[in-house]
Parts: C-alpha cells; structure tokens; sequence
C-alpha cells in the first residue's frame, strides 16, 4: 500500500517538476523555497503591523487563514502555468539541441543544430554552429593536406600509397591499366643547400614541383618521397613518347630553374630510373614497392655513372 503510494506521488512529481537533476526540477524546487521563504516573511511583517495597531485576536486568525489559502492557490497557479513555460522554453529546447548534438557526435560533422528564435538559448546554438563551421573546415584541410606536401605543395608518399591502392583494386575488377613510374633525384643537392643555404634549397624543391607539374599530362601525377627525391606515376603513357617525355622534364627543370635563380653557378641536373608496369602484377599492392625498388637501382646506377642520367 505505502509503496504503491509512494510509486504514484514520485510519477506525479515527475510530472509536475521533471526528472531529478532537470533545470525544470531544479527552478521549481527554487521557487517553491523563495515562496515558502516571502510568504513568512511578509505574514511575520503583517503580524507585526497587527500587534502594533492593537487589532483583535480573531481578526488576526482568520486574515491568517484566508492569506494561507490564497497563498497555496496562487502557489499551485504558478508551479501549474511555469510548468508550461518551462516546457516550451528550456525542456523542448534542450531535447532539440541534444538530439543534434547526438546526430553531430556519430561524425555528421555538417550538421547544424536547429535555430528556434533570437533569445540567449539561440545565441548559443549559433556560436556552437559557427564553431563547428570551423571545425568542418579545418577536418576538410587536414583531410585534403594529409596527403599533401606542406612544402612543395605536391603530393606526398602517402598520397602515393593511396594512388598504389586505388590502382591495385582497379586492376583487381579487371581494369586494363598501363602505368610507369619515373622515380628521380636532384643531384649534389647537398652542395647546393651548403653553398647557397637551406632556404635557397626549399626555393629550388618548389620551383622545381612547379616546372615538372607544367611538363606532366593530366593524368600524370608528381609525388615528393623524400627530401629530394621525386616519383612521377604516369598513367598510360605510350612507349614512344617516354624519352620525349622524360627529356622534357630534364630540360625544364635544367632551363626554367636557371632562369628563375641566376645566381646558380652550375645547372640543376637529375638522375632517375623509369620502370614499366608491363612486367608486374599489379593486382598485388605490395609489387608497386618492387616496381620502386627497381626505380631506385636504376637511380643508383645513373648517379654511379656520372648523374645527369635517367635510365630506362
Ligand atoms: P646526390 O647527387 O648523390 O643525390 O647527392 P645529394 O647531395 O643530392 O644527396 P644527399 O642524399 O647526400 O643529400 C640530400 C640533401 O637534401 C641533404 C638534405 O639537407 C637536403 N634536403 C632534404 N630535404 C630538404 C628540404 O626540405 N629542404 C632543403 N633545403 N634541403 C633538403
Ligand atoms: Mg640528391
Ligand atoms: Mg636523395
């Protein structure tokens, strides 16, 4: 009996003033204690003023009693209507923005949460949403620069692993492609860096990315492996336009570097090793590191033999 008394009075003050811990709950708690609170004090005063002015006992009693009554309807009048407004304003709100927030939290990070009006409530929302605006922007730039060179601004080696990926699953539904892969190094790099300084070298790696991006085709693509070493992946590239092709990037870069840093005594020179897909079976990712593995003894063998070389 006592228990399910005390069942239904705990349903009906859910009702009335929320779960425990709800700003509902914690606002009527507040304002049924301030009620409380006044309501003595203004009785104690009325009291006082009753003393002095000498009015009847039964006079005092039953003003007493009425002020009580009134007291506990308006009581019960104003709990019932801040329910209401409580409600609308603080609980309905809430449930939107954390049912957004949820939605947010699961990675939709282009979710924004609801605007409702221009109260303090929405100036929240709306620097939360800005924030996440920013938020979104910068997980697109990490995404994008990831992969990128912070540098030369040229793709970088785990772009190129990704590229080796995508082509190997191609390959693997049946995809006839033909790639080959240039994989080049500036020579004395070192001497250049120590003779005309570090920032000169960074100067050099830029234009360089920016001279050999200009020769590529559009399908070909530059990716900077090391400190200065380069892999152009070329996507079928016709076996007799290689040498044109490679001859032409050796060229610009020789002539457009000169051009653009005068104070170079000595032309910049590369040495490479170009490989053919033809021969590997590409549908196993790990052959694209044979392929570059191969690239690199052909390098080895160009800078053993002079540099200024690309071998094929
Ligand atoms: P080789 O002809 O045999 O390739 O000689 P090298 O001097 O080019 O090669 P080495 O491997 O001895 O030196 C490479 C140099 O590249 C050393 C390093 O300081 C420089 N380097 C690597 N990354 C950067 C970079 O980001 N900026 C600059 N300025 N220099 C770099
Ligand atoms: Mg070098
Ligand atoms: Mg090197």
């Amino acid at each position: 009996m006592i228990f399910t008394m005390s069942k239904v009075l705990r349903k009906q003050k859910d009702w009335l003033i929320g779960p425990h811990n709800t700003l509902r709950n914690k606002i009527i708690k507040d304002t049924f204690k301030y009620f409380i609170l006044y309501f003595f004090i203004f009785e104690f005063l009325l009291m006082g003023y009753y003393f002095v002015t000498n009015q009847p006992v039964d006079t005092v009693i039953s003003v007493l009693q009425s002020n009580i009554l009134a007291a506990l309807i308006t009581f019960i009048i104003i709990i019932l209507s801040f329910k209401k407004t409580l409600q609308r304003h603080i609980h309905d709100r809430f449930q939107i923005i954390q049912k957004d927030m949820k939605i947010i939290k699961k990675g939709n990070f282009s979710k924004r949460i609801k605007l409702e009006s221009y109260d303090e409530f929405d100036q929240m929302v709306y620097f939360t949403n800005s924030l996440l605006d920013e938020f979104e922007k910068k997980i697109e730039f990490e995404k994008k620069y990831s992969l990128m060179d912070p540098l030369t601004l040229t793709y970088n080696r785990r772009a190129l692993s990704l590229s080796f990926s995508k082509f190997s699953s191609r390959i693997k539904r049946g995809d006839k492609i033909s790639l080959s892969l240039f994989l080049f190094d500036i020579d004395h790099f070192k001497r250049l860096n120590d003779t005309y300084g570090h920032k000169m070298g960074d100067d050099v790696l830029k234009e360089l990315t920016k001279v050999t991006k200009q020769v590529l085709r559009k399908d070909d693509t530059l990716y900077r492996i090391g400190g200065e070493e380069f892999i152009v992946l070329f996507f079928k590239l016709p076996k007799q336009k290689e040498e044109e092709l490679i001859k032409r990037i050796q060229n610009e870069i020789g002539y457009q570097l000169r051009k653009k840093f005068p104070s170079l005594t000595s032309k910049l020179t590369i040495s490479g090793g170009f490989i053919r897909s033809a021969k590997y079976d590409l549908s196993n990712e790990e052959n694209f590191e044979v392929m570059i593995q191969d690239a690199d003894k052909l390098l080895y063998e160009a800078k053993n033999s002079g540099r200024n070389k690309i071998l094929f």
